[in-house]
């Protein structure tokens, strides 16, 4: 009998499972509540205008008539577990198998109204290029950039850091272009004591000289008391001034599922084993920024892992519901790799079980991300031929 397979949330990890169940022949129903996937990595060029907000989406209605799975743009409320159903703003769904992909929340700095985000809703983006315009057309300003930490998340994967430094160093590039780069001070803030340590030894000691070449400030290793209209608080009692605050603040778990009783971490993370299947439910899988990650301690959440996490999991479902054996774990298949840009170049950053490196990729860099992210729209939408003997 033909199985349902729900997956929730339309972002890297739900489309991409979403595609791969298909091209097991499998049904498959989408649940979003946007009707486009933002693609995140390249939504960092909204602000300088290199990137318009609808050049940054790809249409979930476009994804459905390649690939054929149902689309239901609708909010999920709740998952009951044991009904084996899907509570949405306006209706609910049920399923035999659910595949849980509805990225993670962001935890709330006192005064985070004053600082806007990159890494929160898709709108947020256009906000910041607004706030970018006004310094610019006043013709100098204060900017500062930093990401926080979350407390309950000892391995540290809720921290997002990348995006922070692709604005800071973007953001020189443009105010250089500009005639302003010595008219608006850039700092960059964190409360770690070795912010970006993450990426590696060798890519974290040289991260420095892309801040001397783009001339930025650094404020790292104190904690943030709170944000003000104008300026960053820390504990110490200093102050950042600051007329435009952009914050990254880190993870938390998803209200839905907070809301929903499944198996969380402290950080509220969903708790998988190395196949993605959620601890205590054989019909549940989890991927993407959701989970509380396994494996290596320096894992990170990123989009390619999404993608790797949907590929396992999309393969173990399907061997579950066909009677096949083999499985494939994710664990095995976790590293760190990320083209940082920098607007006029980038550097090529890996870390897996063995080493770590980072190549300085001068001009090459940004136009290699720009060809990622034409790569990333253009294959999702070409048809996946079904795979052969499913
Ligand atoms: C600015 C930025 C730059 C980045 N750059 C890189 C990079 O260069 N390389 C890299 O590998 N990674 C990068 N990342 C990280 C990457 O984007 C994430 O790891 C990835 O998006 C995680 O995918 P996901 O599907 O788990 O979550 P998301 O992409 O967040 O998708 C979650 C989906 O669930 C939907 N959803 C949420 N709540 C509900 C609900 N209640 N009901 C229905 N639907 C819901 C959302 O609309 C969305 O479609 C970047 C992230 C940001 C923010």
């Amino acid at each position: 009998m033909t199985k349902k397979i729900v997956v929730l949330g339309g972002g890297f990890a739900g489309v991409e499972s979403a595609i791969k169940l298909r091209s097991y022949g499998h049904e498959v129903t989408l649940i979003s509540d946007r009707e486009y996937l933002f693609v995140y990595p390249v939504s960092i060029w909204i602000p300088t205008r290199q990137k318009t907000f609808e050049q940054v989406q790809i249409s979930l209605m476009e994804l459905q008539k390649k690939h054929g799975f149902e689309l239901i743009v609708d909010r999920a409320i709740q998952i009951n577990a044991q009904n084996k159903v899907v509570h949405l703003s306006k209706t609910e769904v049920s399923y035999d198998y659910l595949m849980i992909a509805l990225g993670m929340h962001k935890l709330k700095a006192k005064g985070s109204e004053h600082t806007h985000s990159i890494c929160g809703q898709p709108e947020e983006a256009l906000t910041i290029r607004n706030e970018l315009d006004k310094i610019v057309e006043k013709g100098e300003g204060k900017i500062a950039i930093g990401f926080g930490g979350n407390p309950l998340d000892p391995t540290a994967t809720a921290v997002r850091g990348g995006p922070a430094f692709e604005l800071l160093f973007n953001f020189s590039h443009y105010l250089k272009k500009k005639g302003l780069r010595d008219k608006v001070e850039l700092t960059f803030f964190a409360p770690m004591k070795e912010p970006g340590k993450r990426m590696g030894e060798k890519p974290y000691k040289k991260m420095d000289v892309f801040f001397r070449h783009y001339k930025i400030n650094k404020r790292i290793g104190t904690p943030i008391q709170e944000f003000e209209e104008k300026a960053v608080v820390f504990n110490d009692g200093s102050r950042l001034e600051s007329d435009l605050t952009i914050f990254i603040a880190a993870g938390t778990g998803h209200k839905v599922i907070t809301d929903s009783g499944l198996p969380v971490n402290e950080a509220g993370f969903l708790k998988i084993n190395e196949l993605c299947r959620v601890q205590h439910h054989n019909n549940i899988y989890a991927i993407g920024d959701i989970v509380e990650l396994g494996g290596p301690v320096w894992a990170a959440k990123q989009g390619h892992i999404a993608e790797v996490m949907a590929d396992v999991a999309s393969y173990n479902l399907h061997n579950e519901i066909s009677g096949i054996g083999k499985r494939k774990s994710y664990w095995e298949k976790l590293h760190i790799v990320c083209l940082m840009d920098s607007g006029d170049g980038g550097a090529f950053i890996m870390r897996n079980h063995k080493k770590d490196f980072i190549l300085p990729l001068p001009v090459l860099g940004h136009w290699m991300k720009k060809a990622w992210g034409f790569y990333y729209k253009n294959t999702k939408l070409k048809r996946i031929p079904r795979i052969p003997g499913m």
